[in-house]
């Protein structure tokens, strides 16, 4: 192949499937299911606590069991809802929900189709939780233009931890680092990640969000219809 880059390390979330829709789904149906109010305050606290601790989880100051076994009690501290469930148990529901989403960003699977027929090898590198990623990108139809999922849970290590990353090049075909990319949207675990290992990578900033200097895409993109001008640009 003629093409600058040979493989793709795509994230899932918000890369190529569409997590904010995922989410309100597999929300709004555990808070009815425990009787929650379903406000959009209530939601909107929810996905703060979240963040919050995904953000702690990337700096490794929580660990992913006590992510699951907190966030609810957060959430329902936060919002001073009452309730003998135990949260552990709405978590688990919650997750089996999510893992029934697999909705995808606009034009992603036509994307992954086209790479996959032009030859490049395709990865997913994500920090979700396997079960739920495994059923959420069979659901998507992203699943079979992937060689691999790399989910962090499984590997033991988080973007942007530099051991995910050698444990990914180290597990994918090509060999010459040149001829890797990486897409992803957050620039705390997937450009920090990429920089750190000194793969090249795209930024995908979905949110409009403001780029600091700390992290260096090599490309910005605003859809992820826009790898194709990366992938195939002149070279
Ligand atoms: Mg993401």
């Amino acid at each position: 192949m003629a093409n600058k880059y040979t493989t793709v390390l795509f994230d899932a979330d918000n890369t190529l499937l569409d997590f904010d829709k995922d989410e309100n789904c597999a929300l709004t149906r555990t808070m009815e299911l425990y009787g929650v109010p379903v406000t959009e305050e209530n939601i909107a606290a929810y996905v703060k606590i979240n963040q919050g601790m995904w953000k702690a989880l990337e700096r490794g100051e929580i660990t992913k069991p006590e992510l699951k076994r907190t966030r609810f009690r957060k959430f329902f501290d936060a919002i001073g809802f009452e309730t003998d469930a135990d949260v552990f148990e709405v978590n688990e529901k919650y997750l089996s929900l999510l893992g029934e989403g697999g909705n995808t960003l606009t034009g992603a699977v036509d994307l992954c189709r086209e790479l996959k027929e032009k030859g490049y090898d395709l990865y997913i590198v994500t920090n979700g939780i396997e079960k739920t990623q495994k059923n959420r990108l069979t659901k998507s139809g992203l699943l079979p233009y992937f060689t691999e999922i790399f989910v962090s849970e499984t590997i033991g290590h988080q973007k942007p931890k530099k051991e995910y990353f050698d444990y990914v090049l180290s597990h994918i075909k090509e060999k010459d680092i040149g001829k890797i990319i990486l897409v992803g949207d957050s620039l705390t675990s997937d450009i920090k990640g990429a920089n750190q290992s000194g793969i090249t990578c795209a930024w995908l900033n979905l949110k409009g969000q403001e780029l600091t200097e700390e992290y260096k895409p090599d490309y910005v993109i605003n859809d992820v219809r826009e790898v194709r001008e990366v992938l195939y640009e002149k070279q």
